[in-house]
C-alpha cells in the first residue's frame, strides 16, 4: 500500500514522499492504495481533469 496525494492547483495524483508535491496547502489527502489506478479513480471524483505524475506514477 502507498499513501496518495492529490495537488488541488495542478490536478496531479503523487505519492507520499514526491519531490514534485505542492506545498501543504494545497494536497489533498487521497488515502492508502494498492496502485496508481485506484488513487486515479479516487482522485477522478474531486477533479475530471486528474493526472497522474511523470514523476512518481
Ligand atoms: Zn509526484
Amino acid at each position: 500500500m502507498n499513501t496518495y496525494l492529490m495537488d488541488r492547483r495542478r490536478n496531479t495524483i503523487h505519492r507520499d514522499g514526491c519531490p514534485g508535491l505542492p506545498m501543504f496547502q494545497n494536497r489533498v489527502y487521497l488515502g492508502d492504495f494498492a496502485d496508481s489506478d485506484r488513487a486515479l479513480e479516487e482522485g477522478r471524483k474531486l477533479s475530471a481533469q486528474v493526472k497522474a505524475c511523470t514523476h512518481c506514477l
